[in-house]
C-alpha cells in the first residue's frame, strides 16, 4: 500500500475488481471438472428461411449450470477456457452432444430434416484432432454428416496453413459444412474465404442493427449486406443474418435475398423440448 503509486494501489484495494478476479479464477480452475460432472447444458436457436419461414436449422449454444454461480453465458467462460485448454474437452462435449440430439429429431422426423450447427472454437482446430473427434463422433450417433455445420470465426480460418486448411478440406470431403461465425468483423476477406471449402457466411448481428431505424437514416449497412449477399452467392456461398430481432428487419434482409435468419424475432434459444415441440407443432 505504501509503496505503490495512486493507479496501482486503487486497483489493488478495489473490492469488486478483486470480487471479479477471484470468480475469473475458480471459474477457470473448475472448468475442467465440470465437464467431467455434467455442469454444462445445450440450447438451441432457430435459423429460419427468410423466404418459406421454415425451420432450416438450430445452433447450439452452451451454458454452464454452476453449482454457486447460477446458469452463466458462454462470454463469461468460453475465453477462459480458450485460455487454459479445457476448450477442447467442452468443445468434444458440445459436439457429441449436439449430434447425438440432431440425430433424435433426424430420426423422429425423417421428412423434415434440421441441421444442427456448432461453434468451434480456434484451438479445437489447433490443439485437437477435430477431424477424427468429428468422424467418431458421427460413427457413434449416426448423424448424417450433411445434417452438421460447424461454424468458425474468420481469424480461425485466415492465414490456415498446415493443419487447419487440412481439418477443414477433411471435414468439407466428409460432407460436413463450413460455416463463417460473426462474419464482417475480422478481416472480411471474402476473396479468401472463397478458396476455402466453406459453405456459408453468418453475418455479424452488427450489420442487422445498423439497418434504418428512427436514430439511423441513412442505411448504410443494408448496401453493404446486400452487396455482401450477391457477391457471397456467385462464390457459391449461402448467407445467415445473426440478430433478427424484428418483423422489419426480416423483410429487408428476405427483399437483399439472404437465406436464412436467426435472431429474437423468430426464437431465442431454447431447450431441446421447445424444438421437438416445434417440429412435432
Ligand atoms: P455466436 O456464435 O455468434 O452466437 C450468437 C449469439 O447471439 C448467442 O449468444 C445468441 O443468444 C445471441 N443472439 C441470438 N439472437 C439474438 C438477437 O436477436 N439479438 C441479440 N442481441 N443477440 C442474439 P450466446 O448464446 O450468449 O453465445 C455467445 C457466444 O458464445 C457465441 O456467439 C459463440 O461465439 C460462443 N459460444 C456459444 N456456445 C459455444 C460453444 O459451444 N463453443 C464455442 N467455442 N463457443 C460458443
Ligand atoms: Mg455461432
Ligand atoms: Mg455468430
Ligand atoms: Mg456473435
Amino acid at each position: 500500500w505504501a509503496k505503490a503509486d495512486g493507479k496501482a494501489r486503487w486497483t489493488l484495494f478495489d473490492p469488486e475488481r478483486n470480487a471479479h478476479r477471484m470468480t475469473r479464477q475458480a471459474l477457470s480452475s473448475t472448468l475442467r471438472q465440470a465437464v467431467e460432472r455434467g455442469e454444462f447444458i445445450l440450447e438451441y436457436q432457430p435459423l429460419v428461411g427468410l423466404d418459406s419461414g421454415v425451420l432450416r436449422g438450430v445452433e447450439a449454444l452452451v451454458r454452464w449450470q454452476h453449482p454457486h454461480f447460477g446458469r452463466l453465458a458462454p462470454d463469461r467462460f468460453i475465453g477462459l477456457a480458450e485460455e487454459n485448454g479445457s476448450i477442447v474437452q467442452l468443445g468434444r462435449w458440445v459436439l457429441a452432444e449436439s449430434c447425438r440430439q440432431a440425430r433424435v429429431w433426424q430420426k423422429d422426423h425423417p421428412d423434415d430434416p434440421i441441421f444442427i450447427s456448432v461453434n468451434v472454437a480456434v484451438r479445437q482446430v489447433w490443439d485437437s484432432d477435430l477431424v477424427a473427434d468429428v468422424a467418431a463422433i458421427l460413427e457413434e450417433t449416426g448423424l448424417p454428416p450433411e445434417l452438421l455445420q460447424l461454424e468458425l470465426t474468420e481469424s480461425a480460418v485466415m492465414g490456415s496453413a498446415g493443419r487447419p486448411l487440412q481439418a477443414l478440406h477433411a471435414l468439407s470431403e466428409m460432407g460436413v459444412r463450413i460455416a463463417i461465425d460473426d462474419f464482417g468483423t475480422g478481416y472480411s476477406n471474402l476473396a479468401y474465404m472463397s478458396r476455402l471449402p466453406v459453405s456459408a457466411l453468418k453475418l455479424d448481428g452488427s450489420f442487422v442493427q445498423g439497418f434504418r431505424s428512427a436514430e439511423h437514416p441513412n442505411p448504410a449497412d443494408e448496401t453493404i449486406v446486400e452487396a455482401l449477399v450477391e457477391l457471397a452467392h456467385r462464390l457459391g456461398l449461402t448467407v445467415t443474418a445473426e440478430c433478427v430481432e424484428n418483423a422489419e428487419q426480416a423483410e429487408r434482409l428476405r427483399r437483399i435475398g439472404c437465406d436464412t435468419g436467426q435472431g429474437w424475432h423468430y426464437s431465442r434459444p431454447v431447450a431441446a423440448e421447445r424444438i421437438s415441440e416445434l417440429l412435432a407443432g
